[in-house]
């Protein structure tokens, strides 16, 4: 069965009850959240969730999954200052615990940024965090996310995640995020070569490690490096090339998000809407 969501709010009173209705809202059957603003480090406590709410309302409406992001201030990539790194090895604790806590199995992480001191070392940085936090117990996945390659960031190329696969600890604790957009302005031709894009993924790090999808298209042209996502079928990407993710039998049960941006107002250029609902019933349209 078709998993399509798109990443949704929690807060206010509700909090996961109002993202299990934000989802609903759309036509999902999947979603994903952070766990707070994803620019800052400020948290509830599990206890102000209102998780036992959200996962009846989930359950009511046989949505059987969702996953959690983490905030893209965080990065283990850090060498230059010991403080950020300690940070995101803190947080990135305490957001496992989060996670689980929730009833989530898949935890999306931005691998990090080098801040010039190169990708080796930023590399190494990633794997010495991540071993500080995973254990054989870890009770969720982390998956990796497919970076575009903006500034400093790590995680451009396959071949940067499997090296963090290759220094973990628990590489069983690993997944991958595949986000769309990111791959191409990384420079993977998804739009003519999607077969040997995934070829090369499938014989680097492994298609079975594929968590989730981020399905978004790109305002910039292959290997732009510049990460600034377009509404579904409007970018570089297209609605074929995004299809031909969303068809693929091999990645059927995996859940796929969109992080498509809002659209502005007609009437109000302050105003902005989701496009979630439309795009969500443009994809299970053309899926027949
Ligand atoms: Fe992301
Ligand atoms: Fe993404
Ligand atoms: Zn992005």
């Amino acid at each position: 069965m078709l998993l399509i969501g798109s990443h949704v709010g929690m807060n206010g009173k509700e909090m996961l009850l109002g993202s299990v209705k934000e989802a609903i809202s759309y036509g999902a059957n999947t979603f994903m959240v952070y766990t707070g603003a994803p620019q800052n480090t400020r948290r509830k406590d599990t206890s102000e969730l209102n998780i036992p709410a959200a996962r009846e309302l989930m359950k009511e409406h046989g949505m059987a999954n969702f996953i959690v992001h983490a905030p893209y201030i965080i990065n283990l990539a850090n060498t230059v200052k010991p403080e950020t790194f300690e940070l995101a090895v803190e947080f990135l604790e305490k957001e496992i615990s989060r996670t689980a806590a929730m009833g989530a199995e898949v935890l999306v992480l931005h691998p990090g940024s080098h801040v010039g001191a190169g990708v080796e070392a930023g590399i190494a940085q990633i794997v010495h965090g991540l071993n500080e936090v995973l254990t054989a117990d870890t009770p969720v996945k982390i998956a990796l996310e497919t970076m575009a390659g903006k500034g400093s960031e790590i995680g451009r190329s396959f071949e940067e995640l499997r090296a963090i696969y290759d220094g973990c600890a628990h590489p069983d604790k690993l997944r991958v995020c595949m986000d769309t957009c990111h791959v191409n302005d990384a420079g993977y031709d998804i739009v003519h070569n999607y077969e040997d894009v995934m070829e090369q993924f499938d014989t680097i790090i492994g298609l079975d490690q594929i968590a989730a999808f981020h399905i978004n298209d790109s305002k910039n042209e292959l290997g732009a490096h510049k990460d600034r996502h377009e509404n579904f079928g409007k970018g570089y990407l297209g609605t074929d090339a995004l299809m031909q993710v969303i068809r693929d039998t091999r990645f059927e049960d995996i859940p796929k998000i969109l992080e498509t941006p809002y659209l502005k107002d007609a009437d109000d250029s302050k105003k902005s809407y989701p496009p979630y609902k439309e795009e969500i019933a443009a994809i299970r349209e053309l899926m027949g």
